[in-house]
């Protein structure tokens, strides 16, 4: 498996996805390392690890906004662009977007807690 760009092979013993939280805790509780691939856009050696590498795109959960601090609580494994949708579908915006909102994992590129705009 390598990352987006090909440069990197991933060099984890495992590969698994996580659909529900108590196979995320077997997962961890059994492994001696466990790092967390989104869509492997970045260049470099930081989301590889030799243990157990799992992905969290199937564990959905909903939207959180908090409309009076200007917040949103988003799921791990979502895709910045379908969180952006669903932001733009109650009338607010992130203040910025990465050029690669399709793909790009929201975790990764902005945090869980995200500063957004009405
Ligand atoms: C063509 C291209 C254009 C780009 N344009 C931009 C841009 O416009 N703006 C910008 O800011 N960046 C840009 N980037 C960089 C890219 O956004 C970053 O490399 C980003 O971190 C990649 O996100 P990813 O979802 O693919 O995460 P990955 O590369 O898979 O992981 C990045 C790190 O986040 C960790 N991680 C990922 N998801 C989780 C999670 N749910 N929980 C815990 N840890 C997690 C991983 O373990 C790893 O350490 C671009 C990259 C490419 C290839």
């Amino acid at each position: 498996m390598k990352n987006w760009a090909g440069n990197l092979t991933f060099s984890a013993k495992e590969f698994i996805e996580i659909d529900n939280i108590s196979k995320l805790q077997q997962v961890v509780s059994n492994s001696q390392g466990v790092k967390v691939l989104a869509t492997g856009h970045s260049f470099n050696a930081i989301g590889d690890t030799k243990d157990t590498l799992i992905s969290l795109k199937n564990l959905s959960n909903a939207i959180e906004i908090d409309s009076q601090n200007a917040q949103a609580l988003i799921p791990a494994g979502m895709a910045y662009a379908d969180a952006a949708r669903y932001l733009e579908s109650k009338g607010w915006a992130f203040s910025n977007m990465a050029s690669l909102g399709e793909g790009n994992n929201c975790w990764s590129d902005l945090n869980w807690n995200s500063w957004f705009w009405k």
